[in-house]
């Protein structure tokens, strides 16, 4: 079978938003005016590296755009790799500010900026990149060589994109100037800017933001390239801010009805991740009011309602972890009887949990007990941890006990 059902899928669901001319590109940034406002396209990266990448037309699927705001949650993951997550919390929060992202919205008393979604906040970890005493080239080459790992290729800045928004960076320049008089930064307004400008003009296309996206989804290790990034801690705090503090004013109503940490870029991008299943990306440049693409936005809530991908969506779980408890005779064991409790797919909590309440409530006919794992697919950290804990406590309470793992699949 050659029949690609993801990809035919996904191009349905293009298809379907054809006709949808909603929204106005950003005109803030003269290069980002002329853009051409018709592509659109979607990208799927799952967490063992498969690539799914679809577009409306021709070329759409290929084109390049800037990352603009997209590049904040990549730059917060760098700072948090450089320092530790309390230093960089010294110099910007984790709060939503519930206000659109060119606003100052500091804490009231530290005056850090209030998360790294926002501009404020954007600039401030752009100047914690590299050190306090690195020059913007190095800054920004240290940004483009950490993005160029997610993506799993070289990516480049487009001059021009970053020269025009460095035109009509008045409001930019105004926050810096603001978290400089603060101390929260320490170059000069301009040179800030000029940094986190050069960061928001890395072209990228929608397949490399869906990878850089299921790196964080996949715990900071790339899904295609097998290196890591970043480590699963900074991963897993990325996407906690994305998920609160990532669509800006928006956040609450995206959390609701998309339910995905999520991040946009004025470009008309949108990523997504699906901690440990998927990195997702959208792009078609009409933004809404809120410098959201209102495409993308709608692929996402296409996505969201066909493939069950919320976050708090609260599905049946697979099969039952205990697939038997039997008893076989056998001569040489206790009373001449052995249990026999055969396990199966996967155990996390709430399987190990499921398993130990059926052996505490099982009448035991003999000392004699058989643990089969053969039939168990993987077993997670705190499910490995929970069936040795049962393992040891059922050998010190006197029983036979014999595991069956020909897999290896329970670390010990
Ligand atoms: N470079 C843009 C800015 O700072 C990024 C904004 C965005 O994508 N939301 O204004």
């Amino acid at each position: 079978m050659k029949d690609d059902i993801v990809s035919e899928y996904l191009k349905e669901q293009l298809e379907q938003l054809k006709d949808n001319s909603e929204g106005a590109v950003a005109d803030y940034i003269p290069e980002l005016a002329h853009a051409d406002p018709e592509p659109l396209s979607v990208a799927f990266c799952t967490v063992d590296g498969q690539v799914y990448a679809q577009g409306l037309r021709e070329g759409d699927v290929d084109l390049e755009f800037s990352i603009q705001s997209m590049s904040k949650p990549f730059a917060y993951a760098l700072a948090l790799e450089e320092h530790t997550l309390d230093h960089v919390a010294q110099f910007v929060g984790m709060e939503p500010s519930g206000e659109a992202f060119n606003e100052l919205s500091l804490d009231g008393e530290t005056k850090r900026p209030m998360n790294p979604m926002i501009n404020a906040g954007a600039i401030t970890v752009n100047q914690l990149i590299n050190g306090e005493e690195s020059s913007v080239e190095d800054r920004v080459e240290k940004i483009l060589s950490f993005f160029s790992e997610l993506a799993g290729r070289e990516l480049h800045i487009d001059q021009p994109t970053c020269d025009s928004e460095l035109q009509t960076s008045d409001r930019n320049l105004s926050l810096a100037h603001m978290l400089r008089s603060y101390g929260m930064i320490q170059d000069t307004a301009h040179d800030a800017v000029d940094s986190y400008v050069q960061q928001c003009s890395i072209m990228v296309t929608v397949s490399d933001l869906s990878k850089m996206a299921a790196t964080l989804a996949n715990g900071g290790t790339h899904p295609v390239t097998g290196k890591r990034v970043c480590s699963n801690e900074v991963a897993l705090q990325v996407q906690s801010v994305m998920a609160s503090a990532g669509m800006y004013n928006g956040a609450g109503r995206w959390m609701a009805s998309v339910g995905l940490p999520a991040k946009s870029g004025v470009s008309g991008g949108i990523i997504g991740t699906l901690p440990g299943r998927l990195g997702i990306a959208a792009f078609s440049p009409k933004l809404n009011e809120n410098g959201n693409s209102v495409r993308a936005k709608k692929v996402f809530q296409r996505l969201n309602k066909h493939m069950g991908l919320h976050l708090m969506a609260t599905e049946k779980r697979g099969r039952v972890a205990v697939r038997s408890i039997t008893t076989v005779e056998d001569e040489k064991a206790d009373k001449g009887i052995t249990t026999v409790i055969r396990l199966q797919g996967d155990i996390d909590f709430n399987a190990a949990e499921k398993i130990w309440r059926a052996i505490r409530e099982h009448e035991f006919e003999s000392n004699s007990v058989i643990l089969d794992l053969d039939k168990v697919d993987e077993i997670n950290s705190v499910g490995g941890r929970m069936i040795r804990e049962f393992r040891d406590r059922m050998i010190a309470a006197g029983m036979d006990l014999t595991v069956v793992d020909s897999d290896g699949v329970l670390a010990q």
